[in-house]
């Protein structure tokens, strides 16, 4: 998956249960019948399961609406005996039947079998997200990865509906689908997409390739339906030259589905991905990029996860970890995007190096997580960017061929299986590599980040491990040097595996310290190095390293080192010479996000950020994505009303930028924010255009508001009084915590602290935890804010996944409370 449960059910699935029933149970196979004709509330569900037992009591995992009859083995079990999603049962040795009944309900939370309404044009889409404990929303199961069963589906549906599953499928009468048999799937990949879809077919290799999106974006999938299929194809030529086996599940379809909260999960043979990614307004390469490496992470998710999956969520690693470093590395070696690693980069970078430095930091493999349903929150950028630039290293380190074999002899021994860590290290130990347990130690089930920075005085470099996490990491790593009057860097290779390690800096040169990601490490630039980046860096011709020297000063400013300002000045001095959109659109949204809010003077911060952006996007070529991305940040960082307003009106916009329906809403919300337009305005602008789009960055625009009546609407959003899809959701709480407004937004900040723990009554999964994050009151900087959210970590009742995130998200206040004081007044 590139990245949510009914609230009753706060424990998940606890490991000691799952390996107990696995011990129990051979699952046989699944015959499930959906009826999604009769209502638009509910489906019924007849789930018919047949198991082998080695007799005695277990539990079947079933979160219906209502049951109709459940009979094992002929004979009928009392229904009454339902609790928190689990019916107990009492099995026979040898095969059992089981055959339950069910009335579900359909979700709008992105799980279970979703249900959504195109504003658009009336037509109702229903997908399946069974990850990571919604399954038994829609059809009666043992819920766990490691008992994977055949599943045959039949379904009726609408007669204009077409139905695409795991397994290919057929239409024998209108309204009806037969699908066929599928290969063995783990419980949390089984999906069903089904509605009034736009279809698009091809085929490459003798296997049948699908797209599909809503209706009314039809025409934007058509039009790049040519880039993802290309994509498709040079993929699974690589994928399978890489790992030597043929992708075995059939057709594959990719299926681009509304108000999806991951990226895209990888269910075999019917991958579904959030549809924002069918572009409807104009777009960066960067975000090209980014489709196209969750394009390529899914479908190495058919081999890493989908014909071995880990046994266990502890492990989530090997399927997330191998996803994130295939995906990146096939869409830079085999498609159009040969800089996917630049991207990368600035990307996915400080989100690992960020949240392996949180209290709640983690091992990349065997995180200990117990409980299915917390263990959600691990999909983080230590399981992705982290566990990815791990095995990069390690693919060095062992060489490519050692490392390939190991993943085939793993893949081929553990065939439509479950596997762990330890088997997949004993592959690689046969396939010739040595030394495997310490840097698993070191690297996989040691948390946090070593940080390595230059005592210039002392000629020395030092190496210092993480808090709480011993550890004796060895790091090889390039060094870039360049003093003032350089032509160029001067790169040179090093190894720090000690806590001290000479090095003479050459005198007055600048020193990046890792700018190529060799390694993993919290690395930053010393203070006569961030003195002369500006200086240096419009003349620094590889993208890669002026990445890393972007990487490292926002290390740098994350633990208050490097002033606010100084990250104006670089920004300045770098901006006229970038060519990478990527880099604009990540480095400017995170200045604006992060570093104007705290500078001395935010107003004359975010005056520099517009100047310095809106030239750049004045000086790059008409029409270009660099524009495109220079005038996005542009517009946010604008003061200035009339502009604005004449950009609207299409008047005095840089040549070549035309205000689509994504940058007259980015518009929209920029005069919301200042308190320039008016309620009825954002009403008659989605009623104009009354897309999915539009309606979330309406309700973002209406949060951004700087009025009393705005802020109580966000808040209805958060506390479910009112009912909002999830992207709207999270929009409310992004927009409605704006700096600059704190008065109005004083009493939230308490009731924030106050109402959160019973937001897990009207919110569940993702959404509950993504919810708590986009409403947390950062921009309320001071230490009573601070003070309320350790007490509310303290809170024994506190939901799980809300406890992570108020945790994360408290340390992050905590660091922007550290830079603010450091810098204060400068
Ligand atoms: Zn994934």
């Amino acid at each position: 998956m590139t990245h949510q449960h009914p609230a009753t059910a706060a424990r998940g699935l606890q490991r000691s249960e799952a390996l107990a029933r696995a011990e129990l149970l051979e699952v046989t196979s699944y015959d499930v019948t959906l009826d999604l004709a009769s209502s638009e509330e509910t489906f019924d569900s007849t789930t018919r399961l047949d198991f082998v037992s080695r007799g005695g009591r277990t539990f079947l995992d079933l979160k219906p609406r209502a049951v109709r009859s459940i009979r094992l083995n002929g004979r009928p079990v009392d229904v009454d005996l339902l609790q928190r999603g689990r019916v107990p049962l009492e099995t026979v040795e040898g095969p059992n039947q089981l055959v339950v009944e069910a009335v579900m309900a359909f979700r709008n939370d992105g799980e279970g079998l979703h249900r959504s309404i195109d504003p658009a044009d009336g037509r109702h889409y229903v997908y399946g997200m069974s990850f990571m404990d919604a399954a038994p929303s829609i059809f009666a199961c043992f819920d766990q990865p490691d008992l994977k069963a055949p599943y045959t589906f039949h379904v009726r549906a609408p007669e204009d509906w077409v139905v695409v599953g795991n397994a290919p499928g057929t239409n024998p009468e209108p309204g009806v689908w037969e699908l066929e048999t599928s290969k063995p799937l783990s419980t949390y990949f089984v999906t069903l997409v089904a509605g009034p879809y736009h279809l698009v077919r091809d085929e490459h290799d003798g296997i049948p390739l699908g797209l599909s999106c809503r209706q009314s974006i039809a025409a934007e999938l058509e039009a790049d339906a040519d880039e993802l299929l290309t994509l498709t194809r040079q993929c699974f030529d690589e994928l399978h030259r890489l790992f030597g086996i043929r992708y075995p599940f059939g057709d594959y379809h990719q299926a681009f589905v509304p108000e999806f909260n991951a990226g895209a999960m990888e269910n075999p043979g019917c991958v579904t991905f959030r549809d924002p990614l069918v572009f409807t307004s104009k777009v960066t390469r960067g975000q090209r990029i980014q489709r196209a490496s969750t394009v390529a992470h899914e479908m190495a998710h058919q081999w890493f996860g989908n014909i071995t999956t880990p046994l266990w969520w502890d492990d989530l690693w090997l399927n997330e970890s191998f996803a994130e470093y295939m995906g990146n590395r096939v869409t830079a070696d085999v498609t159009e995007y040969d800089d996917a690693w630049v991207q990368n980069a600035y990307a996915r970078r400080q989100w690992g190096l960020l949240a392996d430095q949180r209290p709640s930091t983690h091992p990349v493999a065997g995180n200990g997580e117990d409980d299915a349903t917390a263990a959600l929150q691990n999909f983080d950028g230590i399981s992705y960017a982290k566990g990815s630039s791990i095995l990069k290293q390690l693919n060095a380190t062992m060489g490519d061929e050692v490392f390939l074999a190991g993943v085939r002899d793993h893949l081929q021994g553990h065939f439509y299986g479950n596997a762990t860590m330890h088997d997949l290290l004993a592959s690689w130990t046969r396939a010739g590599a040595v030394d495997l347990g310490a840097f698993a130690d070191n690297w996989l089930v040691t948390a946090g980040p070593d940080r390595i920075v230059l005592d210039r005085g002392a000629g020395r470099l030092l190496r210092t491990p993480p808090t709480g996490h011993p550890a004796d990491r060895a790091h090889t790593l390039r060094v870039a040097t360049r003093s003032p009057g350089d032509a160029g860097w001067q790169v040179d290779e090093l190894v720090v595996d000690a806590a001290e390690t000479s090095y003479d800096a050459p005198a007055g040169a600048a020193v990046l310290l890792d700018p190529f990601e060799d390694t993993w490490a919290v690395t930053e630039p010393d203070a006569v190095t961030t003195a002369l980046l500006p200086e240096l860096v419009a003349s620094t011709g590889d993208p890669l390293l002026r990445a890393g020297m972007w990487n490292s000063v926002r290390s740098a400013y994350h633990h208050a080192h490097v002033a606010p300002e100084a990250v104006l000045d670089l920004l300045e001095a770098w901006l006229p010479a970038e060519d990478q959109d990527a880099a604009l659109q990540y480095t400017l949204g995170w200045v604006l996000a992060k570093v104007v809010p705290l500078a001395a003077d935010p107003g004359t911060a975010a005056a520099r950020v517009h100047t310095a952006s809106l030239a750049a996007a004045q000086a790059a070529e008409p029409g270009s994505t660099l524009q495109l991305a220079a005038y996005q940040a542009a517009v946010s960082s604008c003061a200035a009303t009339d502009l604005l307003e004449g950009w609207l009106m299409g008047r005095d916009l840089p040549a070549g930028v035309e205000l689509d329906l994504a940058l007259r809403w980015r518009v929209l919300v920029r005069l919301a924010v200042l308190g320039a337009v008016d309620r009825d305005d954002l009403d008659a602008h989605l009623e104009a255009e009354p897309t999915a789009v539009s309606r979330v960055e309406h309700t973002r625009a209406i949060a951004s508001m700087p009025t009393a009546e705005a802020k109580a609407w966000a808040w209805e959003r958060f506390t479910g009084e009112a009912t909002a899809p999830n992207y709207e959701l999270e929009a409310a709480g992004e927009g409605m915590w704006r700096a600059g407004q704190d008065e109005l937004l004083a009493p939230y900040v308490a009731r924030y602290f106050d109402e959160l723990p019973g937001t897990a009554e009207v919110h569940s999964g993702w959404v509950l935890a993504d919810v708590a994050e986009a409403f947390f009151p950062l921009t309320s900087l001071d230490d009573t804010t601070l003070e309320r959210a350790r007490a509310l970590i303290a809170r024994p009742d506190l939901d799980s996944s809300l406890r992570r995130r108020v945790v994360d998200t408290t340390d992050e206040l905590e660091h922007r409370l550290a830079v603010r004081r450091t810098f204060a007044g400068q």
